[in-house]
């Protein structure tokens, strides 16, 4: 199904995918990120809230590696701890650490960008961590400190609901960031973390970029222009946040890609889309794997999506900065 010479292209380039919700859900499944059953099942904080999670998880580690994924950033949305949020990231962070150490895989975590180049040539895999949802701060900008320490590279502002920091896409006539919101961009600014905008209502987008110092990436969006979504952005946003030298990471949920018949073939139209509009420097991939972007089986799917964008006449160099270069030129950017 896929090409020979998409897949040596696939192979050989640096792939790199900015969300997916695997921490939580294979913490929830009992499983390991080496594919097997738990290592320990002990009392988690983040099993107690929420649903159960099938078995049949998205990305492991050795999907990754089947994958040709390099590089991925590994998220916890602490969304649903309810009144723990603290806790439930440092529960799911901790958990995602303690694999990295004992997997038969070898993880590097993400400090510097420069790190996701190192490990891609010594074959080891490499793990950006976040946290989804800036309430997993406690209303605190101190907690980032500490989690900069762990590792910690990204935060997503809010989810759609209302957070500390901002309202999001799904909160009736919500308003921008909080004065808590500005605080913790410009902190993460001085830290050098990537701020992320997914999520985000309209307002709190314009907020954001406006107060970052630094370029702010979409980890996980589509957009509106071809799907209708409050989750998507605007041809507008799109063009500011690439002006700002922003990274959108268009992502596989279905109902983000079309309101009724979502197929790879929209997802390749919304990164064809996303790059005329953002410009080819711009435009990446955000799986949402294991929490929502079920387009696609699993990480599987991601040397077909070489395949389809050379089909629609993209030169391999240009496929090379969707897949992976433009993730790794803004991480050099904002987190060193
Ligand atoms: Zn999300």
């Amino acid at each position: 199904m896929v090409s020979e010479a998409a897949r040596a292209l696939h192979n050989a380039a640096l792939v790199i995918d900015s969300h997916n919700d695997t921490i939580v859900n294979h913490m929830r499944a009992k499983l390991n990120l080496d594919g097997g059953p738990a290592r320990q099942d002990g009392a988690a904080i983040v099993t107690r809230f929420g649903r159960g999670s099938g078995a049949e998880l998205q990305l492991d580690f050795p999907k990754m590696r089947q994958a040709g994924i390099n590089a991925a950033f590994f998220t916890v949305d602490v969304t649903n701890a309810k009144g723990t949020h603290l806790q439930y990231a440092l529960d799911g962070l901790g958990f995602f650490l303690r694999e990295a150490a004992l997997s038969s895989e070898d993880i590097v975590i993400v400090r510097r960008a420069a790190d996701i180049t190192s490990a891609q040539k010594e074959d080891k895999l490499a793990a950006v961590l976040a946290i989804e949802n800036t309430d997993g701060l406690d209303q605190s900008i101190y907690p980032l400190s500490a989690f900069y320490e762990l590792g910690v590279r990204t935060l997503t502002i809010t989810h759609s609901t209302r957070s500390w920091a901002a309202d999001g896409c799904e909160v009736e006539n919500g308003g921008g960031l909080t004065a808590f919101g500005k605080s913790v961009v410009t902190e993460m600014n001085r830290l050098g973390m990537l701020v992320d905008v997914s999520h985000l209502n309209d307002r709190g987008f314009w907020d954001t970029l406006k107060h970052s110092s630094a370029p702010v990436i979409a980890t996980h969006s589509c957009c509106r222009a071809l799907c209708g979504h409050p989750r998507n952005l605007t041809d507008e946003q799109l063009k500011e946040l690439a002006a700002a030298g922003g990274v959108v990471g268009l992502t596989f949920v279905p109902e983000f890609v079309h309101d009724a018949t979502p197929t790879i073939d929209g997802l390749i139209d919304h990164i064809v889309h996303a790059i005329d509009k953002a410009g080819i420097d711009h435009v990446a991939l955000g799986s949402d794997f294991d929490g929502g972007g079920t387009l696609a089986e699993d990480a599987m799917v991601f040397p077909q999506i070489t395949e389809l964008l050379l089909q629609r006449g993209l030169s391999e160099g240009d496929v090379c900065k969707v897949i992976g270069l433009n993730h790794l030129r803004i991480l050099s950017q904002v987190i060193g």
